[in-house]
């Protein structure tokens, strides 16, 4: 039975399936790696294409059936731990890049996409099925409401697209929410390049304390009003009106002048 607390809603939908591994591409150019597999759903019809598939699943008893699986268990390196904290460079082998996907637990998305964000130059591309609020958020556009810090750091490091949306009648149990699949691909170089990622992060971060609040208040400890007039960046504007490029160039700004 699914374990709520592991935010298991199994994928059944066979044409969402079908839709997901064809976005996915599964091939053995590349390290083929699945964040929580569950139940197998997606994982045997990618599995069934390539030589090696690498996944990190949570739940025990899950990973038991998994490594007496008739038909995968030979094809499968798994992993038995939480993917929040999962050194993911280790999967790297000789020079190839990672494919990364799954159909994550929505309890975990946020922090997971950080997470990975950390190993974007080592990951081809990432399709994910999560919350469909969460794929608005992504890929959300600066003045929406969707526009935020994960914003921000997604399209920092990758090109977003939205695949499709997938309501809760393709899973067991139905989730109580809208679900979509989204396709990430890591810049292999970025458009906006940040002096040092966990300075951006936190500036956008703070920058987003407040979301009602101006730019000016909620960064008045890190730049001051000379600072945006050198930036030409109007500071009376709220922080989801301000594009990557300008967060960028504000923590590059902020560094500057700590050096
Ligand atoms: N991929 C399967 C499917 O589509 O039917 C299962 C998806 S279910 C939404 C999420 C899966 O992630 C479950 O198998 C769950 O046990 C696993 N999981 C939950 N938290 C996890 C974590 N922190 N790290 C790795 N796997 C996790």
């Amino acid at each position: 039975t699914a374990r709520k607390r592991f935010g298991q809603n199994f994928l059944t939908d066979e044409n969402v399936i079908n839709r997901i591994v064809g976005a996915i591409a599964p091939d053995n150019d590349h390290v083929m790696v699945e964040i929580g597999p569950g139940l197998a759903a997606l994982t045997e019809p990618v599995a069934s294409g390539i030589d090696k598939l690498t996944v990190v699943e949570l739940d025990k008893d899950l990973v038991e059936r998994l490594q007496t699986h008739p038909i995968l268990k030979d094809k499968l390196e798994i992993h038995q731990g939480d993917a929040l904290n999962f050194d993911f460079k280790q999967l790297v082998r000789e020079d190839m890049q990672m494919k990364v996907f799954g159909n994550l637990p929505y309890n975990i998305s946020t922090p997971l996409m950080f997470h990975l964000f950390e190993f974007a130059q080592y990951i081809e591309n990432m399709h994910f099925m999560l919350q469909k609020e969460v794929v608005l958020r992504l890929s959300a556009t600066p003045g929406t409401k969707a526009y935020g810090r994960l914003t921000v750091m997604a399209q920092y490091h990758c090109q977003v697209m939205p695949v499709l949306e997938v309501p809760p009648g393709c899973f067991t149990p139905a989730p109580k929410v809208d679900s979509a699949v989204v396709r990430l691909v890591p810049f292999k170089t970025k458009p906006y390049p940040c002096k040092d990622v966990d300075m951006l992060r936190h500036l956008t971060t703070t920058a987003f304390n407040m979301r009602r609040k101006t730019l000016r208040n909620n960064l008045k400890h890190m730049l001051s009003d000379d600072d945006f007039a050198a930036l030409n960046i109007d500071s009376t504007l709220r922080p989801e009106q301000i594009t990557v490029e300008q967060y960028v160039a504000m923590t590059n700004f902020f560094i500057d002048k700590q050096a």
